[in-house]
């Protein structure tokens, strides 16, 4: 085998329709049985979308998604500090973004791969360099196979990571979220806006995802590992957020408790590099975000895009360098940004300035950051 994928989310995914495309050689291997059903939405920027339009999924995720062409960060009553049309975007890259659910997301990658190149209930253990070059891969069901490559796309908490880079830590960000989706329709001038709400050191984000489905997610400070009594979160998320817009409260009361998923935000202390040999890492596995960006599942994504034209070029070369030349800045000032704004979100002090500084910022700027962000290079 040429190439093994472990990790079939996001950017495990993406990376086998990349290679599908460019008739490179792979095998895909997850741990979980079946697809895991998450229950929330994901904004796909851009970035993203030239990708999957490049693999020729846009319109179908268009479909199954919603229209997000206005972004608008507010107060916790929904008066706007910042707002914004993204027709400059439109206009120049032909994309706006799109909040679609992740279950749809990832089910509509996972029918396009062919049945024998993906192995589910796989759980890769570890590896072992053999003198040959290959790497031998092995498995928690006491199975093993040889690649010449193998791709770590496991997620944050990657065991591909951890056997290559063992001092690889994460960080915790002070912050815990809580995710949901209610069945509820939004008013007409809500419908294509992604919005984010700042309160006190709190914060909640609204966008809907297709009819009758609005994403939120609900941000605040607290320590790490904490679970939810379950009879109380209604309660518990009413009352964090009873000052803010009534919206807020229809779509947490309208959420079945069991349905609210709760994760710390945390993310990848940067690494010095992303490979070694011929074992390399990508998406969260090498390199995982804050997610104030809504950008680590869109980075992913151009890894797999990237690294499926360099080995397109180059089939018989090891390309991870020249990956890892072409990733890790635009990386690296995401990872940097996002955790910044985490915690800029929740200053205690300070947030009339923070107000007035989000307020008055030049739009031309933000617009310039954006582009310099959505960008991508042409499909080779
Ligand atoms: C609250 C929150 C909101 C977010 N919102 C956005 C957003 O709006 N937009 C955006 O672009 N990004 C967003 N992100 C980030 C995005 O979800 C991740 O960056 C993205 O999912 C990373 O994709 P991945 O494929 O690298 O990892 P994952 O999606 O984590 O996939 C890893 C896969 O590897 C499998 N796996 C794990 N261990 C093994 C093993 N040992 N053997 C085999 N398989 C294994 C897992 O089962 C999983 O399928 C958000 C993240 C969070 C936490």
């Amino acid at each position: 085998m040429k190439h093994a994928i472990v990790g079939a989310g996001i950017g495990g995914l993406i990376t086998a329709l990349a290679f599908e495309k460019n008739n490179i050689a792979y095998q895909l291997f997850e741990k979980a049985p079946k697809l895991n059903e998450v229950g929330a939405g994901i904004w796909l920027a851009p970035n993203a979308l030239q990708v999957l339009e490049y693999l020729g999924l846009f319109e179908e995720v268009k479909r199954k998604g919603n229209t997000i062409d206005q972004i608008t960060l507010g107060k916790s009553d929904l008066s706007p500090l910042y707002d914004t049309r993204q027709n400059y975007v439109k206009d120049t890259l032909e994309y706006a973004t799109i909040a679609i659910h992740r279950a749809e997301l990832q089910k509509l990658l996972l029918e396009k791969i062919p049945p024998e190149k993906i192995h589910m209930g796989k759980e890769f253990n570890s590896f072992e360099r053999l003198d040959t070059g290959k790497v031998k891969i092995k498995f928690a069901d006491n199975t093993a196979t040889e690649a010449d490559f193998l791709i770590g796309a496991d997620g944050i908490h990657s065991k591909v990571r951890k056997q290559l880079f063992p001092e690889s830590s994460i960080r915790y960000s002070g912050q815990t979220c809580w995710r949901g989706v209610a069945a509820i329709e939004l008013d007409k001038e809500y419908k294509n806006r992604g919005i984010e709400l700042w309160g006190d050191q709190i914060r909640f984000g609204i966008s809907k995802i297709a009819k009758n489905k609005v994403y939120w997610f609900a941000v605040v400070l607290d320590a790490p590992h904490l679970k939810d009594n379950k009879d109380r979160i209604h309660q518990k998320l009413l009352r964090l957020y009873a000052d803010f817009h009534p919206i807020v409260g229809e779509l947490i009361s309208s959420t079945p408790v069991d349905k609210i998923l709760r994760n710390d935000i945390i993310d990848l202390k940067p690494l010095d590099n992303w490979y070694n040999g011929s074992i390399c890492l990508i998406g969260d596995a090498g390199h995982a975000t804050t997610p104030n960006m809504g950008q680590g599942g869109a980075q992913a994504i151009e890894d797999a895009y990237y690294l499926s034209d360099l080995i397109k070029k180059q089939p018989n070369t090891n390309v991870f360098n020249l990956f890892q030349e072409k990733r890790k800045e635009k990386v690296s000032t995401i990872v940097q940004q996002s955790w910044t704004t985490g915690k800029m979100a929740h200053w205690k002090y300070g947030q009339g300035l923070r107000n007035f500084l989000l307020k008055n910022m030049p739009k031309k700027v933000l617009e310039k950051k954006m582009m310099k962000l959505y960008q991508i290079d042409k499909p080779m």
